[in-house]
């Protein structure tokens, strides 16, 4: 297995987020977490990737534990995250904050400069523009661009369809599938339900910091999904 959380916890302080998540991602795959505002997607992303540091069994790659590890050796293990918010480096250019990602971790793969202009054809014309003068799209692009270069096993993406407009959606969402012809596997946080069913091989559904449901993105019912997601039978 790629990735694989096993009774995963994690806590702010007093307060308890997760109780025991179990994921699995195998290579290649796409897998969604949906769920509500408040339900932890965004705190096993953290925990995922060394955000949160938890016991080292919690968070397996490829078996091994790397629960304990920082940010920056998970990434260098080739777990890359477009983070909640985008967060570029507002002093640098589009070119740069590109750059940055392939300094992270220097390995071969079908990821370099030439080819995320190539999914995203806007960054290249604006190259010698500041992260920060984009548009939201431009800059959710950048991001993409960036967690690329690092030529990542598994690229974790964050509500990255947040604020955009659904045609900027639309144009970002088209990129994931050319993402996994480069070998990525791909994890999605999606509020939106319809686009991480129509992405993804199998989705999560959390509630409360508990997986509420675990299915086949094509078997599953909107039932199910609105039970999981609300708790209501
Ligand atoms: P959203 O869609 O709003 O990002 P989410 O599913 O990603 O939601 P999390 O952000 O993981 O949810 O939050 C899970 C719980 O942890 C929530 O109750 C939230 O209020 C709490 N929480 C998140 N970040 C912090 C923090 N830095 N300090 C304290 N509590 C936090």
């Amino acid at each position: 297995m790629l990735l694989e959380t096993r009774a995963l916890t994690a806590s702010y302080g007093q307060f308890r987020a997760l109780f025991g998540v179990d994921i699995t991602v195998a290579a290649g795959e796409c897998v969604a977490i949906i769920g509500a505002n408040g339900a932890g997607k965004s705190t096993l992303m953290r925990s995922i990737t060394g955000v949160i540091r938890n016991e080292p069994g919690m968070v397996l790659h490829r078996g091994e534990p790397i629960g304990a590890l920082s940010s920056a050796e998970v990434m260098k293990r080739g777990i890359a995250m477009v983070p909640e918010g985008r967060k570029l480096f507002p002093s640098l250019t589009v070119e740069e904050n590109l750059l940055i990602g392939g300094q992270m971790r220097k390995v071969p793969g079908p990821w370099n400069l030439d080819a995320v202009y190539e999914l995203f054809p806007i960054l290249r014309e604006r190259r010698n523009n500041s992260g920060t003068a984009l548009s939201g799209g431009q800059q959710q692009m950048v991001a993409i661009g960036r967690a690329l270069m690092s030529n990542p096993e598994l690229l974790l993406c964050d509500e990255i369809s947040l604020g955009l407009a659904p045609v900027v959606i639309r144009d970002i969402y088209a990129a994931l599938p050319k993402v996994r012809a480069g070998g990525a596997a791909i994890v999605v946080v999606e509020q939106d339900i319809g686009k991480a069913l129509a992405v993804a091989d199998r989705v999560y559904c959390m509630m409360e910091g508990r997986v509420t449901l675990t299915a086949k993105a094509a078997d599953v019912s909107r039932q199910q999904i609105h039970a999981a997601y609300f708790g209501e039978a």
